[in-house]
């Protein structure tokens, strides 16, 4: 049956910043579908994120590390397969922003934003597929935006690096598929949440912004669930390195 193609039961996902916004959500609809969960964040702090995956019968791992320092990501997918035994599903979502004229981006914020977004990508990706691998089997989901597409505004290490997301998620795709391990990229349009507050109840930006989304609303973390359990699930076996809009009709208007 189609459905039980989605089935996530006895899988294990890592799911950087799930302790709130997206990565939250996205972990939760992945326990719903079955899966153990396990979370880094810088705070180590994802209690209601336990609280909803434990919610669904699934184990909790609460991780703490900063992304954006590589001697913190060390073993941490390895940490992932000592406590559940395995790892099947990364979703490379944890993010940071920073708003800045280009001439006037401080260097040290740059290569920071540079290394949570895609530096950490690139090295939780090659972490877990040295797991996958065992099983012949697994899934990396980065998180990009539709600033993977479009330049926005005073946002040039943010944008840079979710372009940079869409080209390591097609070259790993086609580095591992035949490894049947599957990257592909979800990337969001204006989504209610922590990092993306200040733009919200910005009085220029926010009602621009707004206006411009053609179904008249920003969309709750939860409604990216959906897409994020098809392309953990064998539902989506075929798929490798998409790069697929999820924006309320933003990047078609
Ligand atoms: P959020 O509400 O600010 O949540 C970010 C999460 O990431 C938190 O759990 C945070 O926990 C964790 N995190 C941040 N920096 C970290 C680091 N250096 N190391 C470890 N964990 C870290 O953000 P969000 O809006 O859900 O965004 C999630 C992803 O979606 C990001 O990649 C963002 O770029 C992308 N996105 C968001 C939107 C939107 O409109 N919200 C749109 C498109 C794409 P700690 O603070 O404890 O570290």
């Amino acid at each position: 049956m189609v459905l039980d193609l989605f089935k996530l039961d006895g899988r294990v996902a890592l799911v950087t910043g799930a302790g709130r916004g997206i990565g939250q959500a996205l972990a939760y609809a992945l326990a719903q579908a079955g899966a153990d969960v396990a979370s880094v964040t810088r705070s180590g702090s994802a209690e209601e994120t336990r609280r909803l995956v434990e919610s669904c019968g699934r184990q909790f791992l609460d991780l703490q590390a900063d992304l954006g320092v590589p001697e913190q990501r060390a073993g941490l997918a390895d940490q992932v397969a000592e406590k559940f035994g395995r790892l099947d599903i990364l979703v490379n979502n944890a993010g940071v922003t920073g708003r800045h004229a280009p001439e006037e981006y401080p260097d040290a914020e740059w290569r920071y934003l540079m290394e949570v977004h895609l530096n950490a990508a690139f090295d939780l990706a090659v972490q877990a597929a040295a797991h996958m691998q065992k099983h012949g089997r697994g899934k990396i989901i980065n998180i990009g935006s539709v600033m993977t597409f479009e330049g926005g505004l005073n946002i040039s290490a943010y944008a840079s690096a979710k372009h940079a997301i869409a080209g390591l998620t097609k070259s790993l795709a086609t580095s591992w598929a035949s490894k049947g391990i599957n990257v592909n990229c979800i990337c969001p349009g204006y989504i209610e949440t922590e990092l993306a507050g200040p733009l919200q109840s910005d009085p220029v930006r926010g009602p621009q912004i707004l206006e411009r989304i053609p179904v008249g609303r920003w969309a709750q973390p939860d409604e990216l669930g959906g897409l994020c359990v098809f392309l953990a699930s064998d539902a989506a076996s075929y798929m490798h390195g998409s790069i697929i809009p999820i924006d309320g009709g933003w990047l078609s208007m």
